[in-house]
């Protein structure tokens, strides 16, 4: 690519995709060209900046790649997207981990032992006396409020008899209730971080969460204050990108409680990956579509769905039961645009990227996967003009895209269905109760996780024929369904449920500390009270084959 082309190509790319594509090359360039109108002694201040980082961070990796990309990515971002023209912040910006992780090569290197020693350094503990140096360096070179944002932003060594995250998210809230200027430094900083945990899986997912969650609000509040001295707009951007960042570490938290993989999305899940395109996708011009699978595609052809969605916008995310569709723009402002359907299947997740790398999710909770995520996994893309993007990623390869889906064949939503909705449409037949449930033809948005919960807060046997209902049992599981599902809703997902983690060999059951037992029901995996859901279940594993099997349709 000629020099120009790239330059322009740089200036508008996103973060994310610039450090995919070009490496910390390509960044180094985004970050002259952000500051190449810049006065010439802030321009030379912040190189050096950049330069003393570089050689500081030369050895650290993140991830996998240079740490430098971390400090470019963290100062492009406040001039970029934030509106920042300040070289002082922009330097604290690219320094902002140098006094943290390289205390002694930065004391040492600037001549700072003398004054850590002419500064009371004595009575300072090694570590302490050598970030005190460090600063004294960072003043001497970029003048004293870049020595203070760093300050801020740094974290002390820890006191041994404390846990080190509280420490470290004291000193974050002291540091930033003083500082508004480091506020922004922070509020770039924890973004990055943010877009990297989409990168990591395992139990250092966990424990990131564990760390950073407790954050959230607090910065939150922090940025909000009339002195943080951003635009309206730009903290309305940061305060969303936040609300993501508390939604994504309470799956991931709620994940952990629950230790093992359970289940497939249900409708709670469907719904927050909805909320999500509600509030992230919607009014974002679509300017290339990957539908190159043609299984999660089927019976589109490859480029049909492309050509029939470039050019146009999401207008609106519904969903009823577990399926989900989006409306579309017209072309012009006289029609409408094709309808969108969208299927999570057993394990898909709804990623949505903002122009600024900033990455939130909705659907399967995020963190099951043991191996790194690979990008073929993502089965479906849209992507908008702004330089983000939407994909359906699904390990599995079960969830289905479709254009005009047929609606008419789903049930009334679980969640709005009426009683006598329910009671009409839950009685007929001679089905086992927990098929019907699942049918969702009948009523939509009940899976297998909901289900076993929602029978046993009613203490309905699942496999009681539908016709031995009475009216006061369907009345009493149609409360329970009501009640499992706005639960479920709260705390993030059908795993939560009260009798969940009691589906395994050798629970007792949470309420009568009965045996839990387990059969099929319905061609599903089933958990049951053994007292007080007795009767009509069908005796355990192997004669389980004479039960009814649920109809379970695909929906597209
Ligand atoms: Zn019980």
């Amino acid at each position: 690519m000629e020099g120009d082309d790239r330059e322009r190509l740089l200036a508008t790319m996103p973060l994310h995709a610039i450090t995919s594509t070009y490496g910390e090359a390509g960044l180094r360039d985004r970050f002259a060209f952000e500051i190449a109108s810049w006065a010439e002694a802030d321009r030379r201040r912040m190189q050096r900046a950049l330069d003393l980082a570089a050689r500081l961070h030369a050895d650290d990796r993140r991830d996998r790649e240079p740490y430098v990309n971390h400090l470019l990515r963290v100062a492009i971002r406040i001039i970029s997207y934030y509106g920042v023209h300040d070289a002082e912040v922009i330097c604290a910006a690219l320094l902002h981990d140098a006094v943290e992780d390289h205390a002694a090569d930065l004391a040492a290197g600037g001549g700072g032992a003398d004054l850590a020693a002419g500064g009371g350094g004595a009575e300072l503990t090694g570590g302490r006396a050598d970030q005190q140096a460090a600063l004294a360096v960072l003043a001497a070179e970029f003048g004293p409020r870049v020595a203070e944002l760093v300050g801020v932003v740094t974290n002390p060594p820890y006191a041994r008899d404390r846990d080190e995250d509280e420490q470290y998210r004291e000193h974050v809230a002291d540091g930033l209730r003083d500082n508004p200027w480091a506020r922004v430094i922070k509020a770039s900083d924890f973004t990055d971080n943010g877009v990297g945990l989409i990168h990591t899986t395992g139990p250092r997912l966990h424990r990131l969460a564990g760390k950073y969650a407790p954050l959230v609000p607090v910065l939150a509040d922090l940025i909000a204050r009339p002195d943080t001295p951003l635009d309206a707009a730009v903290k309305e951007h940061i305060m969303a990108q936040l609300d993501r960042a508390a939604e994504r570490f309470a799956a991931v938290r709620g994940d952990a409680a629950r230790g093992r993989s359970l289940g497939m999305p249900e409708l709670p899940e469907v719904e927050t990956a909805r909320r999500l395109i509600a509030d992230l996708a919607l009014g974002r011009r679509i300017t290339g579509v990957d539908d190159a699978d043609t299984f999660v595609c089927r019976p589109h052809s490859p480029g049909e769905l492309r050509a029939a969605l470039t050019g146009r916008t999401l207008t609106a995310a519904h969903r009823r039961g577990k399926t989900m569709w989006c409306e579309t723009s017209g072309l012009d402002d006289s029609d409408l645009g094709p309808i969108l359907g969208i299927h999570l299947g057993m394990s898909g997740r709804i990623v949505v990227t903002a122009p600024d790398g900033w990455v939130a999710e909705g659907g399967d909770p995020p963190g099951r996967d043991a191996e790194p995520r690979k990008a073929e996994w993502d089965r479906f893309t849209l992507e908008f003009a702004d330089g983000g993007r939407l994909a359906l990623f699904d390990k599995r390869r079960l969830g289905r895209i479709v254009l005009n889906p047929d609606l008419d064949r789903l049930g009334p939503d679980a969640a709005e269905v009426t009683t006598a909705e329910f009671r009409a449409l839950i009685t007929t037949g001679t089905i086992a109760v927990k098929a019907r449930l699942l049918d969702q033809s009948k009523i939509a948005g009940v899976g297998n996780l909901l289900a076993d919960e929602a029978l046993w807060q009613a203490k309905v046997p699942p496999a009681t024929p539908v016709s031995r209902l009475q009216r006061k049992d369907a009345d009493r599981l149609y409360r329970a369904v009501r009640s499992v599902l706005a639960s479920a809703a709260a705390k993030g997902g059908a795993h939560t449920g009260d009798v969940i983690a009691a589906r395994r060999p050798g629970a007792s059951c949470p309420r009568c500390g009965a045996e839990m037992v387990h059969g099929t029901v319905g061609g599903r995996s089933t958990w049951w009270c053994s007292r007080e859901q007795a009767a009509w279940s069908p005796a355990p594993a192997d004669s389980a084959s004479r039960q009814p099997a649920a109809r379970r349709k695909g929906i597209f």
